[in-house]
């Protein structure tokens, strides 16, 4: 098969790569309905994490089992699928608390910017439909693998409950889906840090009641006039920069709650400076397999459309041309058709 595979900054290439085969015999190998680029891949694609070797890339899928190892018990041949970026058994001490992404057993699932994909420990990692879900589904069904399943943890985590003032920092597919994800919470306000007027679109869209344009210590700044002096109750963090994280910190009111779901890089947080702030601070990758049971249905019975943020479609031979418009922020986020 052929699928998607990162040489250095800026240098992705279509090329030819060993088909996917069961290793371990927990292992399923899945045929994906449809692929997709993260920003999160966008770090190792502009340089910020250095390509020791050629990596394939992509960890977000969904698709038609295929085939699974001798030990698998509840995933079968031909059911529609989805998992997320690490894979866990569901079954461990960290698992059962909710936090599949630090499962004792956890194992990065990549590859996925290809047609087929080995997915370890298929029990623990899948979740399977009734049905199999008609093509017009796939878009939303796809974005719950990742980056919908990030931005709700992002508001859960950062205790979005009825009524809740909440900012977003950060206007990329999983800063929208957050905000899409603190409406389904009931929150009251949300506030949408965006200079971007498509974004802005689609964070209205999606439930944002205020957009801010600001940024840094200007755009907490801001947060605070509009809510009186005090600082949001909830500031979801989806970026991972030194500036957004402060931003997010210095947004939120003494006793609130700031999440964090943008992988970091070169943050640095002051600990007599977060003493004196009184924000509860709760992050880190994703526990999408938590969530994944009540997002699927949530999309199933159209309640919500988070494939929304796949404003470019491509066929996945055009793969680097989907890196290519997500880096000069051309595209929001990109589909890629097997
Ligand atoms: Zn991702
Ligand atoms: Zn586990």
């Amino acid at each position: 098969m052929k699928g998607a595979v990162l040489y250095g900054p800026y240098d992705v290439r279509f090329e030819e790569r060993a088909d996917p085969a069961i290793v371990e015999p927990t292992d399923a190998i899945i045929r994906l309905s449809a692929s997709c680029i993260c920003g999160s891949d966008l770090w190792p694609y502009r340089g910020a994490n250095p390509v020791k070797k050629p990596s394939p890339m992509g960890h977000e899928y969904c698709g038609i089992v295929e085939e699974v190892g001798r030990d698998v018990r509840t995933v079968k041949k031909g059911q529609f699928v989805i998992g997320s970026f690490f894979a866990s058994d569901n079954s461990c001490p960290h698992c059962r608390h909710g936090y599949q992404t630090s499962c004792m057993q956890k194992t990065p699932v990549v590859g996925a910017q290809a047609p087929w994909l080995r997915v370890p420990l298929a029990d623990g990692t899948l979740v399977a439909t009734r049905d199999v879900p008609p093509a017009s589904l796939i878009p939303n069904l796809l974005a719950v693998s990742d980056v919908l399943g990030t931005g709700w943890f992002a508001a859960d985590a950062a205790n979005v409950t009825k009524g809740s003032t909440v900012a977003v920092v950060g206007d990329g597919a999983v800063g929208l889906l957050a905000i899409l994800s603190a409406k389904c919470m009931g929150a009251e306000r949300i506030i949408a840090m965006s200079r971007h007027e498509a974004r802005q679109r689609l964070a209205r869209e999606y439930g944002a009641t205020d957009v801010v344009t600001e940024r840094g210590e200007e755009g907490a700044a801001r947060i605070k006039e509009l809510t009186k002096g005090v600082g949001a109750d909830s500031v979801l963090e989806c970026v991972g920069t030194q500036e957004s994280m402060w931003q997010a910190i210095h947004a939120t009111r003494p006793g609130g709650y700031v999440s964090y779901v943008g992988v970091p890089h070169g943050v640095q947080l002051d600990g007599a400076k977060l003493f004196y702030t009184h924000v509860h601070l709760h992050g880190g990758p994703a526990p999408v397999r938590r969530y994944l049971p009540d997002l699927i249905e949530l999309v199933l019975d159209g309640t919500i459309e988070p494939g929304k943020v796949f404003d470019l479609t491509l066929p996945l031979d055009q793969v680097a041309e989907g890196y290519k418009a997500m880096d000069e922020r051309r595209a929001i986020k990109t589909l890629l058709t097997t």
